[in-house]
């Protein structure tokens, strides 16, 4: 076998594309491979696939392809041009690269995986691209993957907020609770954020929603009381942020009693902060004794913690009138408690109950979303190279998004004339 019908084969060419000169410079590392048409073939119009001659080449082009053995392997081409009697002069796609780009398919399809695996610079190293040949490649399949993605809204949805750089900007995230995907990330978390992702359906596409979980945060909720119908019925609060709001209050408690405390020299309290947010069965093992020994106590802090221990049953119920019962006991018991943190979140759990027992209906949380958070938590440390909130919403759409993000050959349209074209990825089509 030559070495021309030898890169033929490997880079999957056919008619009427054909090797035409290999070179091998050792030196330098790397293998150049020539291609060229076969001057006779008619080809396809590219804008209306009639069947034209060629017109002209254009200038010689050159794309990194994947390394032949240790070596950096360049394909050399001048694309032939058409000139169609409708459309003028045309350029003819190279069925190995998406038009414009510096790297064929395989390559590009290479760094992608290179990228899931690790950062930017890692990527580098690896693919021998520079930050910037690399985030472009990344940018590239992100916007491919969205443009593939069928648009439709997801029927669990998450919304959750993330901070962006030091705590002061924030991110909307809206995730498919089915799939485990981000859907979307949004700028700042104010009501416009949210909204502007509903905006994109109709009320008909919105119909289809069964629920969506949030943190009791009032611009979600306003944002999606105005576009999503039944809206009532279908926002759940998450019952993480739901505990989360009573563990705050014994933490209130805590700081305030232990200040109370170390006033009259008692330090009982010392060291404990971090226990008292435990759930019961967290404790370790080797504080569990000094754990159970000071909750037995007349302390108030041990007392807002049962209280908050005794809410976690609430979510065990399997009927919502049930839990609603159960939740009017609990909802006693911490408004007589004579303590004012517990008191007060009880009451703010009050006025949110319906979409508290929604949960019983649609058994659905943000863990999901948690589960991404802690994806893009590695992200947001993987990146420290990304300069602004473009790069990181990126990055997030890129690892979670579940995108289609892969380069494949330019789609044609269906053609009335039966051709063959030769893709590397998927052979002749
Ligand atoms: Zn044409």
């Amino acid at each position: 076998m030559r070495d021309t019908q030898f890169y033929e084969a490997l880079l999957g060419l056919s008619d009427p594309w054909k090797v035409t000169k290999v070179e091998l410079n050792s030196a330098a590392g790397r293998v150049d491979v020539w291609i060229e048409d076969r001057s006779s073939f008619k080809w396809n119009c590219p804008e209306c696939q009639e069947k034209v001659s060629v017109y002209d080449h254009s200038e010689e082009r050159v794309w990194r392809h994947l390394n032949t053995c240790q070596f950096g392997t360049y394909i050399h081409c001048r694309l032939p041009r058409v000139k169609c009697p409708t459309h003028g002069v045309k350029q003819v796609p190279a069925p190995w690269a998406e038009p414009g780009s510096r790297f064929t398919l395989l390559f590009e399809n290479w760094v992608i995986d290179t990228l899931k695996e690790c950062d930017i610079t890692g990527a580098n190293h690896l693919t021998g691209t520079t930050w910037y040949e690399a985030w472009n490649i990344m940018d590239k399949a992100v916007e491919r993957g969205l443009r593939r993605k069928q648009k439709r809204v997801p029927e669990y949805l998450g919304v959750d907020e993330k901070s962006f750089a030091k705590r002061h900007r924030y991110e909307t995230l809206i995730c498919d609770l089915s799939k485990g995907t981000v859907e979307c990330v949004i700028d700042d978390r104010r009501q416009e954020s949210l909204e502007a992702y509903f905006g994109q359906f109709s009320k008909e596409e919105l119909k289809e929603i069964k629920a969506v979980v949030m943190d009791m945060w009032d611009p979600y909720i306003a944002a999606t009381k105005a576009f999503v119908p039944d809206a009532d019925k279908k926002i759940v609060f998450d019952r993480f942020h739901v505990m989360q709001q009573v563990t705050e209050a014994v933490d209130k408690v805590r700081r305030q009693e232990h200040k109370a405390l170390m006033a009259e020299g008692d330090d009982r309290l010392k060291g404990t902060k971090h226990l008292w947010l435990m759930n019961e069965e967290k404790i370790p093992g080797w504080r569990r004794e000094e754990f159970d020994e000071i909750r037995k106590t007349e302390l108030k802090t041990a007392r807002a913690w049962a209280i908050k221990e005794s809410l976690r049953r609430f979510w065990d119920y399997r009927y919502p009138k049930n839990a609603q019962k159960y939740f009017k006991r609990w909802y006693f018991w911490a408004t007589h408690s004579k303590l004012r943190p517990v008191i007060e979140a009880a009451k703010t759990l009050k006025r949110r109950l319906p979409n508290i027992l929604s949960y019983f209906e649609h058994r659905i949380t943000n863990a999901v979303t948690e589960g991404l958070n802690s994806k893009i938590q590695m992200i947001k440390q993987m990146a420290c190279g990304f300069r602004n909130q473009e790069h990181y919403r990126k990055a997030i759409l890129f690892h979670c998004g579940g995108l289609d993000l892969y380069a494949r050959c330019p789609e044609q349209p269906p053609s009335p004339v039966n051709t063959t074209i030769s893709c590397m990825t998927h052979g002749k089509l």
